[in-house]
């Protein structure tokens, strides 16, 4: 499996990294996961294409992990592609809905399918995916791929997620903000070092950087030390991770 970060930024610009979307790539079959703003760009500039990409698999519905959903809809009609799979949480149908209705000259020009789940398993891209209910301002899921890969969508760090992800080979995971930075609804490195003490996880990586945490980064990975001794890195947009 080839996990490749697109975007590694939240709301705010850093200049450098655009905002959520991870591309998951097996045999073959192509899954992008969430498609902030940047991420159509980013996706030409993997070498991948909005052309490969023909089911986006949302974690919730916050600005910066939807926001090129329409200019890629765009793009692959303009392109002559004629299917959009979208699959998301409850209330994607609506939200969907609601951005064509506010866009009305992109309605049929795509032949979508829109699927909402819930926690628990299901199938999307040709992938079995678990789907675990996150800790956030919104309703999220956190995608699980067998023991190859877990993204936590947006969320505080918790034991009940850090479960989830236990026996990852990698984890992308939420870590928004510097230790100094009263924040809710995201971790901090303290928090999100001590939920992950004990677990097993091959590698994790550190996404969803507000610029804050420019020039702290070293801080940061100091602070989980702390609590977990494991391999942990910081993603960076456009960065390739193969996992067997
Ligand atoms: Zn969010
Ligand atoms: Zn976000």
């Amino acid at each position: 499996m080839r996990i490749t970060f697109l975007g590694s930024g939240s709301a705010m610009p850093t200049g450098e990294r655009f905002q959520t979307g991870i591309l998951v790539q097996e045999d073959g079959r192509t899954l992008l996961v969430d498609c902030g703003s940047g991420v159509l760009h980013r996706l030409q500039q993997s070498g991948v294409g909005y052309e490969n990409v023909s089911t986006v698999l949302l974690t919730h519905h916050h600005l910066d992990h939807i926001a090129d959903l329409l200019p890629l809809m765009k793009a692959r009609w303009l392109a002559g592609e004629e299917h959009l799979e979208i699959v998301g949480p409850q209330g994607t149908k609506s939200l969907i809905d609601d951005l064509l209705s506010v866009h009305e000259y992109m309605q049929g020009k795509l032949e979508l399918q829109v699927r909402e789940v819930v926690p628990g398993e299901f199938s999307v891209a040709g992938f079995d995916v678990s789907a675990y209910e996150t800790r956030h301002s919104l309703p999220c899921l956190a995608y699980r791929f067998g023991d190859l890969f877990t993204f936590s969508g947006d969320s505080e760090a918790f034991a009940g997620l850090a479960n989830f992800a236990d026996g990852s080979a990698i984890l992308a995971h939420d870590c928004s903000f510097p230790d100094d930075v009263d924040v809710s609804n995201h971790p901090t490195p303290e928090t999100l070092g001590r939920e992950l003490a004990g677990r097993e996880i091959g590698r994790v990586y550190l996404t969803h950087l507000y610029p804050h945490t420019d020039g702290r980064h070293d801080e940061m990975l100091e602070s989980i030390e702390r609590h977990y001794d494991g391999d942990v890195r910081l993603a960076e947009d456009l960065k390739t991770v193969s996992v067997e």
